[in-house]
C-alpha cells in the first residue's frame, strides 16, 4: 500500500493478484500471464496473436503504438491489461461470475485498444465499449472487433466529455477504464458520470503519483467518488488506481471537451499534470 492513510478504506491487492515471474527471458504471453493469476484459454491465446498481428499491419499504415516489436506488445500491451483481471474481478460492484445482466465496461481513450480490448477477449461474458477521439484509431477498433469475432465488443468515436452527457451512456456503466489518457483529476471527471453508483473505475498508472494522487484524491469527492485501493501490479510498473461512484455526479461533469484537462478539478497546479501511464508514459 503506497499510500494508506488518505484512503477511507485501505485495501491491498496485491496479495490476490498473485506474484510475478522473475525478470529474465520472455516466457510467452500464455506463462506470463499464468504467473499473474490468470489463466488464459487456447482460443484467447488465438485471438491475442491475431489482435498482435493486425496492430503490426496497421502500424505500418499509419501511428497507432510506439510498441512494435511482437514481444513488446505482449508484454507491455497485453500482459499490462490482462493484469487488471484480478482487480477488475475483486472490485466489480457485484459478482461478475454470476451476474444476472451483462456487465457493462467502458474504456476510455482506447487508442490501439488498451486496456479494453485484451480485457474483451478475456471476458466475453462483459460488454465492452472502446470510447475513442481519434477517427482513425477507431476505424483500426472497429475492423480488430470484427477480425477477432468480439460480439461483445463495440467501438464509439467520441470523446468522453460528449458522451458523458448523452442519455444512452450516462449512468450505464458498472466498470471503466482508463490507460495513459489523463491525470486522475480529469480521468474522475470523464469516468465517472458514465458509472452508475456502485461502478468501478480502474486507472493504470506510472509509479510516481507523488502530486497526481493528492489531487486525485481531492478530485474525487468533487464527481461523487472515492479512491478506494491504490497498489502495484506484478511486474512491479504499474500502480493500479481505483475509484468507486459513491454518489450521483453533478449535470455539471464533464465539462466540455479539453476543459477537464486542462483546467482539472481540485487544482491541480498546471507545472504538475501527468497524462502518464504504465511505464512512464510510453505508449
Ligand atoms: N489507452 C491507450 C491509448 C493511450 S493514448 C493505451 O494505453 O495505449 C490516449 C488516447 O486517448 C488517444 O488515442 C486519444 O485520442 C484518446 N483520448 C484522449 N482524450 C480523450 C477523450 N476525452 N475522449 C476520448 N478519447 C480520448
Amino acid at each position: 500500500m503506497a499510500a494508506t492513510e488518505p484512503f477511507a478504506t485501505p485495501i491491498s491487492i496485491s496479495s490476490v493478484i498473485g506474484v510475478s515471474a522473475p525478470p529474465g527471458a520472455w516466457p510467452g504471453l500464455s506463462e506470463a500471464a499464468r504467473a499473474s493469476g490468470v489463466a488464459l484459454t487456447s482460443e484467447q491465446l488465438d485471438r491475442f496473436d491475431r489482435y498482435r498481428d493486425l496492430l503490426r499491419h496497421w502500424n505500418t499504415r499509419f501511428n497507432l503504438t510506439a510498441v512494435v516489436e511482437p514481444e513488446a506488445i505482449e508484454r507491455r500491451l497485453f500482459l499490462d491489461a490482462v493484469r487488471l483481471l484480478p482487480a477488475l474481478k475483486r472490485f466489480a460492484p457485484f459478482d461478475l461470475d454470476g451476474a444476472s445482466r451483462t456487465p457493462r465496461l467502458v474504456d476510455i481513450g482506447s487508442g490501439a485498444g488498451f486496456p479494453g480490448l485484451p480485457i474483451a477477449i478475456c471476458r466475453p461474458d462483459l460488454a465492452v465499449t472502446l470510447v475513442e477521439a481519434t477517427a482513425k484509431k477507431v476505424a483500426f477498433l472497429d475492423a480488430a472487433a470484427v477480425e477477432l469475432d468480439l460480439e461483445n465488443t463495440r467501438a464509439i468515436h467520441a470523446r468522453a466529455e460528449e458522451l458523458g452527457h448523452e442519455l444512452a451512456h450516462r449512468g450505464s456503466y458498472d466498470l471503466a477504464t482508463a490507460r495513459a489518457v489523463a491525470s486522475l483529476p480529469a480521468l474522475l471527471e470523464l469516468s465517472m458520470p458514465l458509472l452508475r453508483e456502485g461502478g468501478i473505475a480502474l486507472f493504470p498508472k506510472g509509479l510516481d503519483l507523488a502530486t497526481e494522487l493528492p489531487a486525485g484524491q481531492r478530485a474525487a469527492p468533487l464527481v461523487g467518488s472515492a479512491l478506494i485501493a491504490d497498489d502495484v501490479l506484478p511486474g512491479g510498473e504499474t500502480r493500479l488506481i481505483v475509484a468507486r461512484k459513491t454518489s450521483a455526479t453533478s449535470r455539471r461533469f464533464p465539462r466540455r471537451a479539453g476543459i477537464p484537462t486542462r483546467q482539472p478539478i481540485g487544482g491541480l497546479p498546471s507545472s504538475a499534470r501527468s497524462d502518464s501511464g504504465p511505464g512512464g508514459g510510453r505508449r
